[in-house]
């Protein structure tokens, strides 16, 4: 793989700052790990809540890194407390946007101070993290912005702005959401609740609204944006994207490029971000099922529900006869232990495995699973694709929405579930999913994405392949 040095002889460094959340640390962590392929040093730079955190999760040593291969971290601005679950997202945008940037540049300086290591040349950073753009203008390096959602719900948080001025946003009541918008460039058919759940504000002071619009808007500050997508799959969307914004690049789906060109026994390969320690149990359990014949069932790493839902979960699993890979964390109830019914686990005892955490990419890889119950989140949307499993998707919040809109009617490899789920409703999806008509239709086509993303991977060919590169050569080493 080619290796790359900047004028006087040092490597280039790039900065990595994800946002502090699992569902942006994992890409980011693979974007990291490709640089540092391509010759760079990398510097990555968690908050220090989600450090501790790894550190607990993946053994003391797991930050140590190597030479070229640092971690750091940085305050977040919430007080200092140790714990297990995702932080208080509202809390932690807001204090994110307010507080890091004082902290970040007294890292950059740090950096840039000693003469062990290269100076700082360039900044990969969250599309939530916007803050590191003023950091990077004071330096003069590129600060590429990698939005670590679809294409599609990147676009349609790029009409936030629009949606407040034609007065649809803050909503009057929910049934708003059915109203129809048809003046998003390339997005059809589109409800108000397809488009990213922030949008539902009831108040112009609502904090996430707010900072959706703030970020949106200072994404367009940055030397380039990068999207986990790939073109086959978003090809229009992102061309609409390109309007609005900086140069876009698809470089997805990331995960397919790292475990092929990253030695999974070297030390870079080694380097994890599960923030929750990861049952391996359920893999072995796995091999002892026949193909397609698991459901696997996961909500994602912020997903919360009621006691209520979680027991029509549980009841409707049980009906469907099926065998079931349930992971559930113990903060999946909102404000109380995630606990189903003893009697549900007696009586699917021997069909059934219950874990709190798992290796997503080694399950849904795994071929006796058969469909995945999802909220919808990006990387496991995507995850779920490249595995060619079809879907079917509860969407919690964000841009689930959207994923999950498009997986419907777009890529026609999911099929919904209602908000208030009740069990019946469950039983019957989730055995259309694994035997019915539909979830066999739903299961080619997953298999068909699955070969175009594999195409977009393709070295020295592939779409995404040769869109890193340009990354690469015309933005993160551009000078001047
Ligand atoms: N994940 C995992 N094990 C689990 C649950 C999730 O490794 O038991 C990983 C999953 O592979 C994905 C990420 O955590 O990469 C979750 O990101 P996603 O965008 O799907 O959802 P979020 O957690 O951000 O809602």
């Amino acid at each position: 793989m080619a290796s790359h040095a900047v004028s006087n002889g040092q490597k280039p460094h790039v900065i990595c700052v994800p946002f502090p959340a699992q569902g942006h640390i994992n890409p980011m962590l693979k974007v990291a790990k490709l640089l540092h392929a391509k010759g760079f040093h990398v510097t990555f730079v968690n908050n220090v809540y989600n450090h501790n955190r790894l550190l607990r999760s993946r053994g003391p040593n797991a930050l140590d890194g190597v030479p070229s291969f640092r971690f750091e971290s940085i305050p977040d601005g919430l007080p200092e407390t140790d714990g297990d679950r995702t932080q208080d997202v509202p809390f932690l945008c807001e204090s994110t946007m307010k507080n890091c940037l004082a902290p970040f540049k007294e890292l950059l300086q740090r950096i840039n101070a000693r003469d062990d290591i290269p100076p700082v040349s360039c900044i990969v950073s969250d599309g939530l993290m916007t803050f590191t753009l003023d950091a990077a203008e004071e330096l003069s390096v590129p600060n590429i912005i990698f939005w670590t959602t679809s294409a599609c719900g990147f676009l349609a948080y790029l009409y936030f702005d629009r949606l407040v001025e034609k007065g649809l946003c803050p909503i009057k009541d929910e049934s708003c959401l059915d109203r129809e918008i048809d003046w998003i460039p390339t997005m059809k058919n589109l409800r108000l609740k397809d488009i990213p759940s922030f949008i539902r504000a009831t108040s112009r002071d609502d904090i996430m609204l707010n900072f959706f619009l703030h970020e949106v808007d200072r994404v367009k500050r940055a030397s380039a944006i990068i999207l986990n997508t790939f073109d086959d799959l978003e090809h229009d969307t992102i061309q609409a994207i390109q309007y609005i914004t900086p140069p876009v690049y698809s470089i997805g789906p990331l995960h397919l490029v790292v475990n092929r060109d990253i030695d999974k026994d070297s030390e870079i390969g080694r380097m994890g971000s599960n923030l929750w320690r990861e049952d391996t149990k359920c893999v072995d359990w796995l091999d002892t099922k026949a193909p397609n014949s698991v459901v696997y069932v996961n909500f994602g790493s912020i997903t919360v529900m009621s006691a209520k839902h979680l027991v029509e979960f549980a009841w409707g699993l049980a009906a469907t006869g099926k065998d079931f890979l349930w992971v559930i964390r113990p903060d999946l109830v909102d404000g109380k232990l995630a606990v189903v019914p003893p009697e549900f686990l007696t009586e699917t005892a021997d069909r059934r495995m219950i874990a709190t955490w798992c290796p997503q990419e080694k399950v849904l890889s795994h071929p006796a699973i058969g469909g995945f119950l999802t909220h919808s989140g990006w990387n496991s949307t995507l995850e779920s694709l490249c595995c060619g499993v079809p879907m079917v998707c509860w969407p919690f919040f964000a841009e689930q929405q959207t994923n999950c809109k498009f997986c419907r009617d777009e890529w026609e490899v999911g099929m919904e579930i209602g908000g208030d789920v009740k069990r019946e409703e469950v039983d019957a999806v989730v055995r259309e999913l694994m035997d019915g008509e539909k979830g066999n239709k739903m299961r080619e086509k997953a298999e068909k994405w699955r070969l175009l993303a594999e195409e977009a991977t393709e070295p020295k060919r592939g779409s995404s392949e040769l869109n890193f590169e340009t990354v690469v050569d015309k933005v993160l080493l551009a000078r001047g």
